[in-house]
C-alpha cells in the first residue's frame, strides 16, 4: 500500500504560513491546518495570543510574526522568520485583510489605498517571496513545490454596496489567483482561493449590529445562518494538502449556498 495516500490531507512536516490569525478566519484556518499537522507561522499586526494557546494545547508548533502588512517592507523578514525556525515554508494562507465602508460618491483615496495594500499588493509579493523560497532548488537539484491560498470573498463574484476597494481588491485577488496559477502550476505550486460567504468575525460585526442588513443577508443564505470560521477548515486543509494536487487556479466558495441563489 502506498502509505503517502493513506491520508491525502496529512500535513505532517509541513510549514503553514497564515496572514492575519490573530483572529477570525486566519485564526481558525491556522487551527485547521494546525490539527492536520503543519507547525504554523502566524503573521499578525498584533499578538496572536488566543491563537498561539489554542495551537499549542492541541500539540501543535506557532511561530507568531509581528508585521504589518500594510507595506511590503517586512515581507522579507516574513519569509526568513519561517525559514530560521522551521527551515522550510511550504504554504502560504494569503488571509489579512481589511475592509473600509463609505458611498462611492465620498470614498476618499486614503479608503482606497489603505484596503487595496493589504489585501492585494502585500499579497502579491508575499505570495511572490514566498514563491520564490518554495522554487529555490534544493541540494538534490530539485524545488520543494507548495500550496498558496488567497481568501477571496462573495465580492470576487459580486459588486457590493459601500465597499468600493474592498470589491476591487478581492475581485483582483480571484483574478491573480488564476494568473499565478498559470505561471506556476507547472513549476510545482498550486494557487488557489477560497471565498468565504457571510462569516461571522469582527470584520462583519457592523452587518450583524444593523437589524435589517442583518435581516437581508440570513434571508439569502441557503444555509439559514451565518458561516462560522471553523467552517473554513475543511476547504484550507484540502488546499494545503496533497488532495488539490491537480487543482490550480480556482477559488472555492465557502458560503452557505449564497451563490447558489
Ligand atoms: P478580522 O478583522 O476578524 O481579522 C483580520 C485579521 O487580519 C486580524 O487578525 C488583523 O489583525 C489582521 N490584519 C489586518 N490588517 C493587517 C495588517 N496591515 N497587517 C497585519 N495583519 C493585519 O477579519 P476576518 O473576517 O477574519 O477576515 C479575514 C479575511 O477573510 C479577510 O481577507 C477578509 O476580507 C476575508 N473575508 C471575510 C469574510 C467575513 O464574512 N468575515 C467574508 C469574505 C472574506
Amino acid at each position: 500500500m502506498n502509505t503517502a495516500f493513506a491520508n491525502p490531507f496529512d500535513l505532517t512536516g509541513k510549514v503553514a504560513m497564515v496572514t492575519g490569525s490573530r483572529t477570525g478566519l486566519g485564526q481558525a484556518i491556522a487551527i485547521a491546518l494546525s490539527q492536520a499537522g503543519a507547525s504554523i507561522v502566524g503573521v499578525d499586526r498584533g499578538p496572536a495570543d488566543e491563537t498561539r494557546t489554542a495551537i499549542e494545547a492541541q500539540g501543535g508548533a506557532f511561530l507568531p510574526v509581528t508585521a504589518d502588512l500594510s507595506t511590503t517592507a517586512p515581507l522579507p523578514a516574513i519569509v526568513q522568520s519561517a525559514l530560521d525556525r522551521f527551515g522550510a515554508l511550504d504554504i502560504l494562507v494569503n488571509n489579512a485583510g481589511i475592509i473600509r465602508r463609505a458611498d462611492a460618491l465620498d470614498f476618499t483615496e486614503e479608503d482606497w489605498d489603505a484596503v487595496v495594500d493589504v489585501n492585494l499588493k502585500s499579497a502579491f509579493f508575499l505570495a511572490q517571496a514566498a514563491a520564490r523560497t518554495m522554487l529555490a532548488a534544493r541540494p538534490n537539484g530539485k524545488s520543494a513545490g507548495g500550496k498558496i491560498i488567497n481568501i477571496a470573498s462573495m465580492l470576487s463574484f459580486q459588486g457590493g454596496i459601500r465597499v468600493a476597494s474592498y470589491t476591487s481588491a478581492k475581485s483582483g485577488l480571484m483574478g491573480l489567483t488564476k494568473l499565478l496559477a498559470c505561471e506556476w502550476a507547472a513549476k510545482g505550486i498550486n494557487v488557489n482561493a477560497i471565498a468565504p460567504g457571510y462569516m461571522a468575525t469582527n470584520n462583519t460585526a457592523p452587518l450583524r449590529a444593523d437589524a435589517e442588513r442583518n435581516g437581508q443577508i440570513l434571508a439569502r443564505i441557503p444555509a439559514g445562518r451565518w458561516g462560522a470560521p471553523a467552517d473554513l477548515g475543511g476547504a484550507a486543509v484540502f488546499l494545503a494538502s496533497e488532495a488539490s494536487a491537480y487543482v490550480h487556479g480556482i477559488t472555492i466558495p465557502v458560503d452557505g449556498g449564497w451563490l447558489a441563489r
